[in-house]
């Protein structure tokens, strides 16, 4: 049985720039709440969210977990007379709340993109001090691009420092000019007390020792004008978005409480506004009034019908088919994250967009292929895993042991086959060979890494057939050492690790034609392989596309897959520098065979040997990653720091003051940025900082610098 009505369902992430708290106001809903009862900082390795041990180690959140909880609008509950008037209210309002994590760091795109697929509403955290850093301007593009609905909540107002205003002003000219306050503050940094409620006019404390006591006060004297200004300015785009309240905003009526909250919660269901609250998190300030408006602004399952459908094709990928968000329609999911749980095997977290999910049952991994049988079903908490024999529309939860299902791939009721739209991640920028350091590691390394690259696709294995090494290669530094470190954890497979290298890529920049014969005939069985290929470039990210023009018979359909295998083989070694090849449309138009000596390995090697040769005349050129980075400073080093970036072919792009320091942002090749850091600490006396970086785009590498590339000096 359904416990809860699917509109009383919030599917939401949580998303920040590293540092802006998230770990921290994730720790305060789970408390407030009442999963959690003691609230650990993360100082102390405690945070209950970050289970994994690397995160507690490195206080950072990997992996995203979802996490189920309870909240009833604490506005009202904190009113009630007595506890039967909040048992009312927690049966007529309690929704469920579940909380996708997604990790600040840009290393870790591939969970931001596969949390933002599966969730419905998102509050991104700022920093009251920092604002809107650059990566907090990716991750709202990302969520941009997943039509997110969402809220801020600029936290940390009892830092010195700290501006509301000037966190709100740089989201509305950086993120969103559609952004709105919601609340005001009282007092700030050490005198940070409260909030505003400025749709109702309400002014609210946080008193007891987590802040749990929610109590509320008078509207300070000197604010009172603020708050008849940021609400006229409120009520007015409200009505903006909606005629009815418009053509009473114009007559001069006054518009109720409840209309202006449905006004703003329909406009912000549709992206047309972001409501701004503010908090602090650590002083347990705010939070409960956080999970109020998640309640009030952002969307069920149910409220996204038309923003974004639930939308995927037949298996033969013709046909569209479109699901509602209904129990009585057939079960639909998207698998979106696997992790490996030492306790009990692999975990398939999956979200049900329709239907519902039994115990016991078999199920259609529609993108693979495969029927499995759903063995255990299980709901994540922060700390615990509750067994349950069923999963409705709108739930997120995990299958234990499901054998080839990888991250992305659609569940579906057999009887009804789906394929969903699978999510895109970006490619890897960064690689390092590994080696076992004893035979025994080795067998086990090839296990431990084709487990990871399961779980995480933006992690990627490859051997150098030359020198019979492995090669890792994913989005960061970081990244790499945290795999290398749970392979180490996790599996307990040692390996020395090499010096990290930037992933070129090559590609080509016209077009071209050849031939590539392969004839041995010298008595007994020859070989005889032989096509024309021709080659084009193509826009970035197209990577290879295969096209096939044989007619007649020239060449047997039975040689046609082996061309192709010789084709790729000949791209992933690469024409100039020995990377793979890509965004390349390759075309074999004619050859020809003998009825004896034919033979798919002499295909394959003649296919190789015309690619590599066309592709050289097509103008093969190297790749390379450029990379957003962002250096803040004080202004007497400003000249070094740019002078320095300049020096690393790097693009000064902005240049700006943040409190007393002078900010600049800059495409900088990745191969010029090793040891950056340590640079720029030296360079300012330890007073510049330079937050991750993250790849721009991949870019032409200048002749002078492809030659040092060839040579191994780079
Ligand atoms: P995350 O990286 O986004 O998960 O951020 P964390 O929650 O780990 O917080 C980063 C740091 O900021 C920690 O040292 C927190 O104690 C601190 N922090 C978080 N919220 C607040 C806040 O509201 N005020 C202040 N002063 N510090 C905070």
């Amino acid at each position: 049985m359904r416990q809860y009505p699917l509109e009383k369902y919030r599917n939401i992430g949580i998303i920040a720039h590293i540092d802006a708290g998230k770990t921290t106001v994730s720790e305060r809903v789970l408390f407030y709440t009442g999963i959690s009862h003691k609230i650990g900082e993360v100082h102390e390795g405690e945070a209950v969210m970050d289970w994994m041990e690397q995160e507690r180690e490195r206080g950072i959140t990997i992996t995203a977990a979802a996490t189920t909880c309870f909240w009833s609008p604490i506005r009202l509950i904190s009113k009630a007379a007595d506890e039967a008037e909040r048992q009312k209210i927690r049966d007529e309002k309690e929704c469920r709340i579940n909380i996708i994590d997604t990790p600040g760091h840009v290393d870790f795109t591939v969970e931001v993109e596969r949390s933002l697929r599966v969730l419905d509403g998102g509050v991104v955290i700022f920093d009251g001090v920092a604002g809107v850093e650059p990566q907090s301007e990716t991750v709202w593009h990302q969520a941009d691009k997943y039509k997110v609905p969402r809220m801020c909540f600029i936290n940390k107002l009892d830092r010195t420092g700290a501006s509301f205003e000037n966190a709100y002003w740089s989201i509305r000219e950086k993120l969103t000019p559609n952004a709105l306050a919601i609340q005001l503050p009282v007092g700030l940094e050490s005198n940070f007390e409260g909030v505003i409620d400025l749709i109702e006019r309400k002014a609210y404390n946080f008193e007891g020792e987590r802040g749990e006591k929610v109590i509320e006060i008078e509207i300070p004297e000197n604010l009172k004008a603020d708050v008849e200004k940021y609400r006229a300015e409120l009520v007015e785009k409200i009505a903006e978005h909606n005629e009815d309240l418009l053509s009473r905003f114009l007559d001069g009526e006054e518009i109720s409480v409840d209309d202006l909250r449905k006004g703003l919660r329909n406009a912000t269901l549709k992206n047309q506004l972001v409501p701004v609250l503010c908090g602090s998190a650590l002083k347990n300030k705010a939070v409960q009034l956080l999970l109020d408006a998640v309640l009030d602004f952002l969307p069920s399952p149910q409220d996204l019908v038309e923003l974004k459908p639930i939308k995927g094709t037949d298996l033969q990928g013709t046909a569209e088919i479109i699901r509602s968000p209904n129990d009585s329609e057939p079960f639909t999911a998207l698998a979106f994250k696997i992790a490996t749980d030492p306790f009990v095997g692999s975990l398939t977290y999956f979200r049900v967009y329709s239907g519902i999910l039994k115990k016991g049952t078999y199920i259609l991994n529609s993108s693979k292929g495969d029927q499995e049988r759903v063995g255990r079903i299980v709901r994540m908490h922060a700390n615990k895993r509750e067994e349950v024999d069923e999963m409705y529309t709108g739930d997120l939860g995990a299958i234990v042991g499901l054998k080839n299902t990888s991250t992305g791939d659609t569940l579906c009721d057999p009887d009804n086959a789906i394929i969903l739209e699978k999510i895109t991640f970006p490619e890897p920028v960064i690689s390092v060979r590994i080696e076992p350091k004893t035979k025994a590691d080795q067998e086990k390394m090839g296990i431990a890494l084709r487990k990871l690259s399961e779980e995480d696709p933006t992690f990627r294995v490859s051997g150098d057939m030359e020198t019979g090494e492995t090669i890792i290669s994913g989005m960061g530094e970081l990244h790499l050492e945290i795999l290398v470190d749970r392979m180490k954890r996790e599996f307990s497979v040692e390996a020395n690790v090499g010096r990290p290298q930037v992933a070129y890529k090559e590609t080509i920049k016209g077009q071209a034609e050849a031939e590539g014969k392969y004839i041995r005939q010298s008595g007994g069985r020859g070989q005889y392989g032989h096509v024309w290929l021709k080659v084009k470039g193509l826009e970035r990210g197209k990577g290879f596309v295969f096209v096939n023009q044989i007619k007649g018979g020239v060449i047997p359909q039975e040689f046609i897959s082996a061309v192709e295998k010789g084709v790729k083989e000949a791209l992933d070694k690469g024409v100039v520098a020995g990377y793979a090849l890509t965004d390349i449309e390759v075309t074999l138009y004619d050859g020809s065979y003998h009825d004896v000596d034919s033979s798919e390995i002499a295909f394959k090697i003649a296919a190789s040997m015309a690619l590599s040769e066309a592709a050289r005349q097509a103008k093969a050129v190297l790749l390379e990653p450029v990379m957003k980075v962002q250096v803040v400073a004080p202004p007497e080093f400003l000249g070094d720091v740019t002078g320095d970036l300049n020096a690393r072919r790097g693009r000064i792009e902005d240049l700006y003051d943040r409190a007393n320091m002078k900010v600049v942002d800059a495409k900088v090749p990745l191969s010029e940025m090793f040891g950056y850091a340590t640079k720029l600490r030296s360079a300012t006396q330890g007073r510049g900082s330079f937050p991750p970086m993250e790849l721009n785009h991949y870019e032409e590498v200048p002749n002078n610098i492809t030659q040092q590339i060839i040579e191994g000096k780079k």
